[in-house]
This record gives C-alpha cells, structure tokens and sequence, in this order.
C-alpha cells in the first residue's frame, strides 16, 4: 500500500480546487477534503485547519514540480469587451474604452475550473474610460 499524506492545505476551496485539477490533469491521483463543509460555511475554514489535498506520497516529488511549473496565460477577448458600447456620463463622448484595472489575467486552469464550477472566481475589476475628459466611470 503505498503511503497517502496531507500534500497542502488551503483555506480558499477554489484555489483546492484548481490544484486538483492541474494535478488530475497531469496524471496525479489526488483528493480534498473538508471541502464541502468549507464550501457551505467558510467560517468553519479555520476550525478545520483548511481544505486538505490528499495524495500519495511517492507522487509528492512530481506534484511539486507540476505545480512550480510555469503557467501559461490565457488573454481575455477584448473583443467582446468593446463590443459593449458605453457613452460618457461627463461629457457624452462616445470615445470610451472599456479597461482592466487590474493587471492579473486568469491562468488557464483558473479558467477551466471556473467553468465547471460555473462560478467566477475572481472578480476582474473594470472601469470605462473616457478618452476625452479622462473621467472614469
Ligand atoms: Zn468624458
């Protein structure tokens, strides 16, 4: 029988998660637990020491290098971003632009979780821009 140990321990379920789903994808047998009791009550994060993911531990050395792995990054499609027109509330210009505040882009696996749990995981801050006045709205 080979050995199962305690490999990490998260306090976010999401971000278990996401790690189990780089790891499966990588051929790594792996499990959580606690999560569904986190999931439903995150106050109960702390109590329970976190999200647990399990694995054996002859995979451990692998799992860490998967994980250490660079990630690749998937861009947001601006397209569909500026297919939403918007007009200024200042001056009415029509010169608007639709732009990330934030500078964090979403890893593919990020990604591929969030769509099979159906949930967005991060909010990605956005903001109109006027091109004329400046004014952000
Ligand atoms: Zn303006």
């Amino acid at each position: 029988m080979d050995k199962i140990i305690i490999f990490e321990t998260f306090y976010n379920p999401i971000e278990a998660n996401i790690v189990k789903a780089r790891l499966m994808d990588s051929g790594v047998q792996c499990f959580l637990s606690d999560e569904n009791t986190i999931t439903i009550n995150p106050l109960y994060t702390q109590a329970l020491g976190g999200v647990k993911l399990h694995l054996f531990e002859k995979d451990a050395e692998r799992a860490r290098s998967i994980l250490q792995a660079e990630e690749g990054e998937i861009p947001l499609t601006e397209e569909a971003e500026a297919a939403t027109v918007a007009v200024c509330p200042n001056c009415g210009s029509s010169n608007v632009g639709y732009v990330q505040a934030t500078k964090k882009r979403f890893g593919p696996f990020t990604v591929i979780v969030s769509l099979l749990l159906m949930i967005y995981p991060f909010h990605a801050k956005k903001t109109h821009h006027c091109f004329n006045c400046q004014n952000e709205f």
